[in-house]
């Protein structure tokens, strides 16, 4: 087990479970405790294969990033020199990809960044800084898309150590879409036409009033709408008594990855403020509404799958244009990729492991 994949979130389970499959008896899977809990993170770690993690750190938490990121680095560090990996694998823009970038690299060990070179420009979102740090220390950068490349060269990264490998949501879509669903783990889809929502941002939780904006405009929605609870959401609506807002919509809470997409592959529109949905979007062929000021994502609007509603627009309205088909057919196939990612990251990472050099290989 010489090829040391750290993950902490939800994203980070469903994008790396292709490549820690692949990587075989070499993963060593180490979860920081970030989301540790079965709805983010128990059910998906069991449907995606993975299972136990190799090591689940303890300790790691506290109430600021800096706390979180701190003491994820103190636990990484401690493991990694105890037991050194030949490469870490980190995926995304969480914090557990900064703490796990910075163990690495301080102590020389080479660091793979899967999805590499996402960029929202917005320095207010956690998550961009967490991409910068995470840029800046890695090694070798698995860019989902050309334009990410761009990114990071525009940063002064070495184009040969940046690969547009895609991204590993595509498999991990199409795999869980195949995934046979009991009926204890299905939502049935309601009878009509409907739509699916999400919302767990900081930006859309963080405070009553966008937190009202947003369940206002599903509220306002022409067709059923089945909102999936993030536990921060859930958090935030009792915390600013926002229950009331909650009626008339159907609120379940957050299924795993194969419930959600076979939910989200029959909705005539998605709504949501998630990352991995606004790629999702493009496997599916569904329309989306991405509830957020920026998007470090532009590909899938470029692509005509999703469109940017930003503070200032009012998302009923622009909801019930799709519904009426008003938004056009949308294009056949991903930008993110078609579908060899995570066996292009995995050859990266043993090629590394055994001593070769993977910018050569490539
Ligand atoms: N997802 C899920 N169940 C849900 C909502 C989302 O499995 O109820 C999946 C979704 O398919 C996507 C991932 O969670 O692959 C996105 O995670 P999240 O929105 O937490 O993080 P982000 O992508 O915004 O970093």
């Amino acid at each position: 087990k010489d090829v040391a994949v750290v993950f902490g979130t939800r994203p980070e389970i469903i994008k790396l479970a292709p490549v820690i499959a692949l990587l075989g008896d070499r993963a060593r899977t180490i979860h920081t405790g970030q989301h540790y809990d079965a709805e983010l993170s128990g059910q998906f770690l069991t449907q995606l294969g993975i299972g136990e993690p190799d090591e689940i750190l303890s300790g790691v938490g506290g109430a600021t990033r800096g706390q979180q990121i701190a003491t994820a680095l103190l636990a990484l560090t401690a493991s990694f020199e105890r037991d050194r990996p030949a490469v870490v694998i980190v995926q995304g823009d969480t914090n557990a990809v900064s703490a796990g970038a910075q163990a690495a690299n301080y102590l020389g060990i080479p660091v793979i960044h899967v999805e590499a070179g996402l960029r929202s420009y917005d320095r207010a979102m956690p998550e961009e800084l967490n991409r910068v740090v995470t840029g800046a220390l890695s090694d070798v950068h698995c860019a989902a898309t050309p334009h990410n490349a761009v990114n990071l060269e525009g940063e002064g990264v070495d184009p040969a150590r940046v690969i547009v490998t895609g991204n590993t949501i595509v498999e991990a879509t199409l795999a869980s879409l195949a995934h046979p669903l009991d009926s204890g783990s299905a939502i049935p889809a309601p009878a009509g036409r409907y739509v699916v929502a999400t919302t767990h941002r900081p930006e859309n939780t963080d405070t009553a009033e966008a937190l009202t904006r947003v369940l206002e405009g599903l509220r306002g929605i022409e067709a059923e709408v089945v909102l999936l609870l993030h536990p921060r959401t859930r958090a935030a609506i009792e915390r600013f008594g926002l229950e009331h807002l909650l009626s008339g919509l159907t609120v379940l809470p957050s299924p795993g990855h194969a419930a959600f997409l076979r939910l989200a592959a029959d909705a005539s529109l998605l709504v949501s403020d998630s990352g991995g949905v606004q790629e999702e979007c493009t496997v599916l062929g569904v329309p989306l509404l991405v509830v957020r000021r920026s998007t470090e994502r532009p590909e899938s609007v470029d692509s005509g799958h999703a469109r940017l509603i930003t503070p200032d627009l009012d998302i009923a309205e622009a909801a019930n244009a799709v519904l009426r088909g008003f938004a056009g057919d949308l294009p056949q196939g991903s930008p993110y990729g078609d579908g060899t990612a995570a066996r292009q990251i995995a050859d990266i990472a043993t090629d590394i492991a055994e001593g070769l050099d993977p910018l050569d290989a490539v």
